[in-house]
């Protein structure tokens, strides 16, 4: 009796050593850095992002509506605007409405940089039309905001961009690395018209990238618990995309005199094995590395768990199993969308259909969707397919190692010095997915601050940008621009 209990002591004394190892050596992996001084915005400046969300150039699922004034407008004010920009960078119209722009860099053997921002923005609800309270695409400047759709996603993401290279002109800049800025015109209907475009057309001249870098995380204050700074979060991976129809024919006839189970019952039943079924979680994901930046910064105990991944997975996974938005950055989702059958009230259906949406996780795949589906459905009677939305498949992880990331990261601490920055999996689609062939390193973030609030007013009502974080968006990239270019 003695010897065993001599051997737990011993076995809780190895266990507390392990995990006070581990949490000892759970080291900060922010960079440090100097803080460098503010773009100096002046009027001009903020009126520039005002008219340019004055051009109403929105994206129709129904591509034939597409106003093309509104983007042949946009393009001769940001060619009168930005003067330098104009006359020192060439400019191609891709597609006729996308603009790919390239600065010259002197020195062939730099690959150079791609950064990203789109043209069209969301349409506005008429709904929503009384809850705004500026007119969506009046460009109201009021109390230190930007108002209009377009401010945060993403017409300041052009602007912005444009500022900085034109700033940099002014000063007399040249890069050793080429830079070029990207836009296209469709990315809230997926981009294929546009980003694709222009990635088809850098990959036929065998264009390769060093990084790119498009909209996707930004700064945000209070998402991560036990953690006071604001987090700059930047994707490395984002999730693919794949609608599967499921369907099932029957012989119908009178409900006077039904089968046991009709259309809706089979195919009821599969939606509800799909939904107890959900796909396993990944604890070792690309979802999971935000917790290696942000873990670090957290109180003692908070670190002892993160750095015990391997004995307190459990415990983390139960908490982030209770958000939706937690759970989807853990697994590959299902989410049952349209499901329609029916036309009368005594008469049985002959046909029963459903759509399920799912969004993949890296590493996982289409295909692996589709068969997973077929497993857990595991009834002959229903048929799998895929829908008309061509589906994406996810997108590689990019890697955290590389002086690209590492570009974005220092750029980040010497422009937002109060903010840790995290890597992590971005759950929507962005047009950087397209670019996939260029380079292994595409990082997804958009260097804004947001608030709760304001992450609502994204393809929502009363969408602002503070005139504040709109000066520190040129800084950085000002700051991005020269860092690239040792
Ligand atoms: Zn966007």
């Amino acid at each position: 009796m003695k010897k065993i209990l001599i051997l737990l002591l011993a076995a809780v004394v190895v266990l507390a050593g392990v995990l006070l190892f581990n949490t000892l050596s759970f080291h900060s992996k922010q960079l440090k850095a100097q803080a460098v001084p503010l773009y100096p915005t002046d009027d001009a400046v903020v009126q520039r992002l005002s008219r340019a969300i004055q051009f109403q150039t929105v994206s129709y699922q129904d591509s034939g509506k597409m106003d093309t004034s509104a983007f042949n407008g946009l393009h001769r004010f940001l060619k009168t605007s930005f003067p330098l920009v104009d006359s020192l960078l060439t400019l191609e119209k891709i597609n006729t409405y996308s603009l790919l722009y390239k600065w010259q860099g002197s020195n062939p053997a730099l690959k150079p940089i791609l950064l990203m921002a789109h043209q069209d923005v969301v349409p506005v609800d008429p709904l929503t039309l009384p809850g705004w309270a500026h007119p969506p695409f009046a460009g109201v400047v009021k109390d230190g905001f930007i108002f209009g759709r377009g401010a945060l996603d993403i017409k300041s993401g052009i602007t912005s961009q444009l500022e900085a290279v034109e700033f940099l002109l002014k000063q007399n800049f040249k890069p050793a690395r080429t830079v070029y800025l990207a836009y296209g015109h469709d990315e809230e209907i997926g981009g294929r018209q546009g980003a694709l475009q222009i990635a088809n057309h850098l990959e036929q001249q065998h264009v390769e990238l060093e990084y790119v870098l498009d909209e996707g995380g930004s700064i945000i204050s209070g998402i991560v618990p036990g953690v006071e700074k604001p987090v700059a979060i930047i994707g490395i991976a984002e999730k693919g995309y794949v609608s599967l129809e499921l369907s099932v024919e029957e012989e119908g006839g009178h409900s006077s005199m039904p089968p046991k189970q009709s259309a809706i019952g089979i195919l009821s039943a599969a939606i509800t094995k799909l939904e107890t079924h959900p796909f396993p979680t990944q604890m070792d994901g690309a979802g999971s590395v935000l917790f290696d930046y942000v873990g670090p910064e957290m109180d003692f105990g908070m670190r002892l768990v993160f750095a015990n991944r391997w004995l307190f997975g459990p415990v983390i996974e139960s908490q982030l199993d209770k958000k939706n938005s937690t759970r989807a950055s853990m697994h590959t989702t299902t989410a049952a969308t349209i499901f329609k059958s029916g036309e009368k009230e005594n008469v049985l259906p002959i046909k029963a259909y459903a759509v399920v949406n799912f969004r993949i996780m890296p590493g996982d795949s289409v295909q692996g969707v589709i068969d997973y589906v077929k497993k857990v459905v595991n009834d002959q009677r229903i048929t799998v397919a895929t829908t008309n939305q061509e589906p994406d498949e996810p997108s590689g992880v990019s890697d955290l190692h590389s002086e690209a990331f590492k570009m974005v990261h220092q750029t980040t601490a010497e422009v937002f010095p109060d903010v840790l920055v995290a890597p992590y999996l971005v759950l929507g689609a962005t047009d950087s997915k397209h670019y996939k062939n260029l380079t292994k390193n595409i990082f997804r973030f958009e260097p804004t601050r947001l608030d709760d609030a304001d992450l609502k007013r994204i393809h929502g009502t009363d969408e602002r940008i503070s005139i504040e974080s709109y000066k520190e968006t040129i800084s950085f990239y000002i700051q991005l621009i020269k860092n690239s270019n040792p």
